[in-house]
């Protein structure tokens, strides 16, 4: 499965959604973001835990830039 303009970290890549003999994971094609993902989700749930990872990298960039100043 692919999500089209859906990275997380580059916001332009497409994400696939993939896995292999460890299980699930989602991975950008672009910049090479990559995530775990629990097994059998579904798609909703998918774009959720996408909007959870950009959460979460925003927020780290936040307290990146507080650090500097
Ligand atoms: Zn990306």
């Amino acid at each position: 499965m692919l999500y089209f303009k859906s990275c997380p970290k580059c916001a332009t890549g497409t994400i696939e959604h993939n896995y292999d003999t460890h299980g699930e994971f989602a991975q950008c094609l672009n910049c090479g973001f990559m995530r775990d993902t629990p097994g059998a989700v579904s798609e909703r749930k998918f774009k959720q835990l996408l909007g959870n990872w950009r959460n979460e990298l925003l927020a780290h960039e936040q307290s990146l830039s507080e650090a500097v100043a």
